[in-house]
């Protein structure tokens, strides 16, 4: 059997690794559009500092453990420090976000209240139909703590007002595929009781990139950089992959890339397909690295869109991974209305500015990068999953239909090859 993967980010590495896994006789077929692997995981040395134009860090959950040992990289795994605290930035003032009983006593962003409506969450209703995830953090938590830090820490990363996520296509996915049952709070004392952790945070000491570049070299000989698919047709009762220099013909095809790019590789082979992955929508999100003497332990802020300032949080990648004076800040049109028509200049000035009132603490700009598309919005666009149908043997392996985190891009990958391989 031979099977086509298209795009080699983090999905389409783990495809092919978990592909070639198996014994079997399958030949695979590997085509990457840029000169790079990795996709959105990026890591750059900028003037000596080390900067990672996407994610900034990940899990060592059980999945990236086996892969950190069967790519031997031991060696270079660096761990962060994960009793540091997390930040919100609310009402002019940075404060701790309670993600533990002991956060939780020491915060000033609830009132006691606040704090005693969050225990009332096993006596609410589970989720109710057609709800938003305001309205479902707003009705078991209380308005206080759902605005106030637990839907700007879900929806911060996707740019997305929680008004504008529905539950059944978003959060509560993501409890469903994580086990938590009828309540959230039961399922983390339980957890706690039970003396379960959280699988440390961790990164490499030349980034994540150092991941994504371990797979590419140990499966190099499938996988061919700088040639884009430019259309996908069916043929033999496969699939043929075409590119500027040849077609590549395939039993089956893993698609990895973003939803437009994948509907205009589809368009011809079934344009209703194309038509539901267009969709779907993305956001803009705009990285900008900072340099600063800041030098308050966190692992960064979270800025709650409404307009106090116009990014929606910053990574403290000097204070946690001990990045020598790094800071990465986000802006989006959540955050910044403005944000697509800025240049870099200017994305990077607001950005600037925007830090020193979150930290009082002068930066100055390292760097700016954009990415369009960013990462999945995850906001009412997503009842086009329920139109989504693929033909035989053409499989999405791709962040828009599944966890976007590096962990469960790799758990998806061995889900995909499973079915493939019919194991
Ligand atoms: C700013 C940002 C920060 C994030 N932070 C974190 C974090 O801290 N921790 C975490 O776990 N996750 C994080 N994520 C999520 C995670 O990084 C992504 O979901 C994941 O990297 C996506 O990988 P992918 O392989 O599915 O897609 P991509 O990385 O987008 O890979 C798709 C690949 O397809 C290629 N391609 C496109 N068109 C074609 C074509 N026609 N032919 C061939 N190839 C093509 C692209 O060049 C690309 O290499 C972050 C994401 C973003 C955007």
């Amino acid at each position: 059997m031979r099977v086509g993967v298209v795009g080699a980010g983090i999905s389409g590495l783990s495809v092919v690794h978990a592909l070639s896994k198996h014994d079997t006789d399958c030949e695979i077929v590997g085509l990457e559009a840029r000169e790079e692997p990795g996709g959105i995981v990026r890591s750059q040395r900028i003037d000596g500092h080390l900067l990672e134009l996407g994610p900034q860090r990940l899990r060592l959950t059980p999945g990236i453990e086996s892969l950190v040992e069967e790519l031997n990289l031991r060696e270079q795994l660096q761990f962060g420090d994960d009793d540091q605290p997390l930040y919100i930035y609310y009402d002019g003032k940075l404060r701790v976000v309670p993600l533990s009983a002991r956060a939780a006593l020491r915060t000033d962003l609830l009132s006691p209240f606040g704090k005693l409506r969050i225990l009332a969450e096993p006596l609410t209703r589970p989720e109710q139909p057609g709800e938003t995830v305001d309205e479902y953090l707003s009705r078991r938590f209380g308005t206080q703590a759902a605005r106030r830090y637990m839907g700007p820490l879900y929806s911060g990363l996707y740019g997305t007002d929680t008004d504008e996520m529905l539950m059944e296509y978003s959060l509560g996915r993501a409890l469903e595929s994580t086990g938590v049952g009828r309540s959230l709070l039961v399922w983390v004392i339980r957890r706690l009781l039970e003396g379960r952790e959280t699988p440390p945070i961790c990164t490499f000491d030349e980034g994540l990139g150092t991941l994504t570049n371990a797979l590419y070299e140990a499966h190099s000989e499938s996988i061919s950089l700088s040639r884009p698919v430019e259309n996908i047709v069916a043929a033999d009762g496969g699939y043929e992959l075409q590119t500027a220099n040849g077609t590549d013909h395939v039993d089956q095809v893993v698609l990895t890339t973003p939803a437009a790019a994948t509907a205009e590789l589809v368009k011809e082979l079934d344009i209703e397909l194309a038509e539901t992955l267009g969709r779907f929508n993305y956001n803009p999100i705009g990285m900008v690295f900072l340099q600063s003497t800041f030098d308050r332990e966190g692992i960064g802020a979270l800025v709650p869109p409404g307009g106090e300032l116009p990014i929606s949080g910053s990574t403290w990648n000097a204070s946690f991974l001990d990045r020598d004076g790094v800071f990465t800040c986000y802006v989006d049109p959540n955050s910044d209305p403005e944000m697509p028509n800025r240049t870099n200049d200017e994305l990077g000035e607001v950005a600037a500015e925007a830090f020193e009132r979150l930290t009082g603490s002068e930066a100055s700009v390292l760097g700016v990068h954009r990415w369009k598309p960013g990462m999945p919005a995850y906001d009412r666009s997503w009842t086009a999953m329920d139109d989504l149908s693929t033909p035989t043997g053409l499989h999405l392996c791709t962040n828009y239909v599944d966890r976007a985190g590096i962990p469960g891009r790799i758990r998806s990958a061995k889900r995909v090859v499973e079915t493939i391989l019919g194991t």
